[in-house]
């Protein structure tokens, strides 16, 4: 796996570095509409398995509280790094502070998510004296 991994890297980096615009090049989720180099297609990601020996090229959408590139976090990390890493370091949840991923998850009505509620786990599943579920591991 590792050393599919890494050729399948190297040929999406390379395709990368030969485009016109490098790391501006644009994926589309209609592969046929995405940018490519000399080199071929130049998707955003490659995802594989080995259960059908399938490489399957894909376009991802940017996440507005990705904590690792959204906007709140590159403008912080920009007006002063030092104290951006420390306060990252030692603050559990300052990075989700930051995107607003605390208040989306303050915002979740969990009553509203049934589905796991009533999803039934075959002959793994065990009830104990309070009536709950259990699962074995
Ligand atoms: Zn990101």
């Amino acid at each position: 796996m590792c050393s599919i991994a890494s050729a399948t890297s190297v040929e999406l980096l390379m395709s990368l570095l030969n485009h016109p615009l490098k790391n501006g090049a644009m994926a589309d989720e209609e592969l046929y509409k995405s940018d490519r180099s000399v080199l071929g297609l130049i998707p955003h990601q490659v995802r594989g398995n080995m259960n059908d020996f399938k490489i399957t090229p894909m376009c991802g959408h940017a996440f507005n509280m990705c904590i690792a590139c959204s906007t709140p976090i590159l403008s912080e990390f920009k007006a002063d790094p030092k104290t951006f890493l420390l306060t990252a370091c030692n603050t559990p949840n300052y990075l989700e502070d930051l995107t607003g991923i605390t208040q989306k998850m303050a915002e979740i009505d969990i009553d509203a998510i049934e589905a796991f509620d009533d999803f039934a786990f075959d002959s793994d599943e065990e009830v104990n004296d309070d009536g709950e579920e259990k699962i074995k591991t």
